[in-house]
């Protein structure tokens, strides 16, 4: 409740005090160019060992893959200090716009990676909020980080069909027991996914478990590979 009357609270600052640089400030952006041009974005990778040289960031074969995705492209780590506060901006302080901003540089980090793969054009999914979170929130900031993708790319947009079915506490409070029931918590009701490569889209990544379910259920509507693209990797 408590949390809630601070977000509230930072939801009307923005409102009355709107244009502020979420990192420096400054009257402009909600993240202004210069802080935006100093977030370092990481090399594409094999998520796993590290290796270089892993187009699309898909685990590479000396791995043995633990989760349901295949592959994982973080734009930068969230102990940058200028990413993590465009990223708290976005998600707790209404600042929509940043989504839109962050999605158009995740959007030319894909562009650029795509270019090794010769397949079809992706599909881009936003990982889904639960309908009650989503009332709390009123807006994904998925959904908005995969608007800017869009943009750049000109990838279709898939929005409808993942479902998140249960209401999830936050990961690191799930102990062992509970990874089982971890995995059921999406399910897949959209269109044949059969032919198409997916991009799944999520903020930021920690323990990877809720993008692995998310992967599983997206799996269950026929796609084989699932690529995980997310603006910050926290370790
Ligand atoms: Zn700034
Ligand atoms: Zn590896």
């Amino acid at each position: 409740m408590y949390k809630k009357f601070i977000s509230f609270l930072q939801k009307i600052e923005n409102n009355i005090f709107p244009g502020r640089c979420a990192a420096c400030h400054q009257t402009g952006p909600a993240i202004c160019p210069a802080c935006r041009a100093k977030i370092k974005s990481l090399p594409i990778i094999c998520p796993l060992c590290g290796q270089k040289e892993s187009p699309l960031g898909i685990i590479c074969s000396k791995c043995d893959n633990p989760y349901s995705f295949d592959g994982l492209i973080a734009y930068g780590s969230y102990e940058d200090s200028n990413l993590k506060a465009a990223l708290h901006a976005l998600k707790y302080q209404g600042a929509k716009e940043i989504g839109y901003l962050l999605g158009k540089m995740l959007g030319r980090r894909l562009l650029a990676t795509w270019r090794h793969h010769r397949g079809d054009t992706p599909i881009l999914i936003p990982l889904p909020l639960h309908p009650r979170r989503l009332r709390e929130r009123d807006y994904n900031q998925a959904l908005l980080l995969t608007e800017g993708i869009a943009t750049i790319t000109k990838w279709p947009i898939q929005s409808v069909g993942l479902n998140r079915t249960r209401y999830q506490v936050p990961s690191a409070r799930l102990g062992y027991r509970n990874r089982q029931q971890h995995d059921k918590i999406f399910a897949y009701k959209g269109d044949d996914l059969s032919n198409h490569i997916v991009i799944l889209i999520d903020d930021v990544i920690t323990t990877g478990e809720t993008a692995s379910a998310a992967a599983l259920a997206l799996k269950d509507g026929g796609t084989k590979t699932v690529i995980v693209a997310t603006m910050a990797r926290a370790s």
